[in-house]
């Protein structure tokens, strides 16, 4: 279908107001995880073939993550739907306020390829719950997977709701022609800015979910095997394709060497001697990033791994020691399993290198010295700060993800995410029965009425 047709009808639909009751948006959540709950083996295979994902990765990062998101919105929806009385301006006496969360109407998702399940889905499933109709356009490059989203939304939805629209950058150029009440996107800085600029045209309003270098301080004050075991986990799920792995570590030099023979140790435990015949490791997108990834290998001292095998995608686990954050993997956001281990001496140092860079998606930072947390915490800004832990953000619910400045706009995840979706628009409801004669002109003679009547309110 024509991208204008389906625009139409997806406007046409929103304005029959079906979507505004919530027993219809609850209706077509709970056909969605019907529909997931029957494909479920499905989701594991496609992933497995765009990105050798481990089946025991895909339930974890994408498949568990979306259910559990189905699962709260149905739980909390009715409330969270429910129109809020704000206590009324003294000044509107009699009056009853009220904010209603009302739906923008037809949202358009733009979504990556690397958690291309959940990235994909997470947004559709706070923008239905919300009252809105869905495009979504899933990465072309974890075609599998989008083949799959496509299959899954349209057993869920009638067409003129929620349809997927496969294709590229041309196609996601053409869908950012069209006029949407909200555009939500995921993928990288550079790109964000070609969305924000055409959302700009249409004076469409957008949440932006993009990257950027997520430092690691390691001070020296947790034990370092604890630390290296939570640094590798973080850093190597989905072979460091996650937006919120830790880019980079810095460490105390004191610590440095320490440090490193931890992560090794950790890594072999994890991934064994060869992590290419692992099952729990997976494979990087595409050759382009293969090429990319492999360059920036070249420039650093490889303390362990920097094996590669194209044919596979594959690049091991790799740990670069770059003391002083001068390698070109200390330059843009990784995006892959290379992990740069740079040493500082001082605090000030520290937070120099974290400084170069623009506002990052995380910030982790394994330490006991509650003076160094609380101080970061104040004055340095980033999406989401984990203290003593990697990634793990992403598992509550409960909590906005975002990124801010260059590593996004706006949140999503449970309520925020219908609270991203909502326009929350005040309602004043006046009685009729009161009605001071001060605020009316002619004003003359009630200015001194009107300031002593302010003043007592
Ligand atoms: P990308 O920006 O290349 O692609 C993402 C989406 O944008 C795809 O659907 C793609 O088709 C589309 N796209 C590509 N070119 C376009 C264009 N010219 N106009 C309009 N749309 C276009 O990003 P990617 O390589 O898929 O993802 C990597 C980046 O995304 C990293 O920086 C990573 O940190 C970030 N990321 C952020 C999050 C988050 O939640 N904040 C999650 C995943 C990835």
């Amino acid at each position: 279908m024509e991208f204008k047709t389906l625009h139409q009808n997806h406007r046409a639909f929103f304005q029959t107001h079906q979507t505004k009751s919530i027993a219809f948006r609850k209706q077509a959540l709970r056909r969605l995880l019907n529909t997931l709950k029957k494909e479920e083996q499905q989701v594991y295979t496609a992933l497995e073939k765009d990105l050798k994902k481990p089946e025991y990765e895909s339930y974890l990062s994408e498949y568990f993550v979306v259910v559990k998101e189905i699962q709260l919105m149905l739980q909390h929806l009715n409330a969270w739907a429910k129109p809020k009385r704000i206590t009324s301006s003294p000044l509107n006496f009699p009056s009853k306020d009220y904010l209603l969360a009302e739906p923008y109407g037809c949202t358009l998702h733009i979504s990556p390829w690397n958690y291309p399940f959940q990235l994909a889905l997470n947004s559709v499933i706070g923008a239905i719950a919300a009252g809105n109709t869905v495009v979504l356009k899933p990465s072309e490059m974890a075609p599998h997977t989008a083949a799959l989203l496509e299959k899954i939304v349209a057993a869920s939805f009638p067409q003129e709701h929620a349809a997927v629209v496969q294709g590229g950058a041309e196609t996601a150029q053409s869908l950012l022609e069209l006029r949407w009440d909200y555009i939500f996107y995921t993928g990288s800085t550079r790109i964000g800015k070609i969305i924000a600029t055409a959302a700009a045209q249409h004076l469409t309003p957008t949440t932006l979910e993009l990257g950027g270098k997520s430092p690691c301080v390691v001070d020296g004050t947790t034990p370092l095997e604890l630390t290296a075991k939570r640094i590798v986990w973080g850093k190597f799920i989905n072979c460091g394709q996650t937006c919120i792995a830790p880019d980079y570590v810095l460490v105390h030099e004191k610590y440095g060497e320490a440090l490193l023979e931890q992560l090794i140790a950790q890594l072999k435990k994890a991934f064994g001697t060869n992590p290419e015949q692992s099952e729990s490791y997976a494979r990087i997108v595409n050759a382009t990033h293969f090429e990319r990834l492999t360059a920036w290998m070249q420039d650093s001292e490889i303390r362990y791994g920097g094996q590669t095998d194209k044919k596979d995608l594959y690049i091991a686990p790799t740990l670069l020691f770059d003391p002083k954050a001068k390698g070109k993997a200390m330059e843009e956001e990784i995006f892959g399993p290379l992990l740069p281990v740079v040493t500082y001496q001082t605090k000030d140092e520290a937070e120099t290198i974290m400084g170069k860079f623009e506002k990052p998606l995380a910030f982790y930072m394994f330490s006991k010295d509650k003076d160094w947390i609380n101080s970061l915490a104040y004055r340095f800004s980033n999406g989401g700060m984990v203290v003593n832990d990697a990634v793990v953000q992403f598992i509550n619910n409960k909590l906005p993800f975002g990124g801010v400045g260059h590593s996004g706009q706006g949140s999503y995840h449970g309520k925020y995410s219908f609270n991203t979706f909502s326009h929350f628009k005040p309602i004043v409801k006046r009685g009729l029965w009161n009605d001071p004669f001060v605020r009316y002109a002619p004003y003359p003679k009630k200015y001194d009425w009107l300031k002593k009547f302010l003043s007592w309110v």
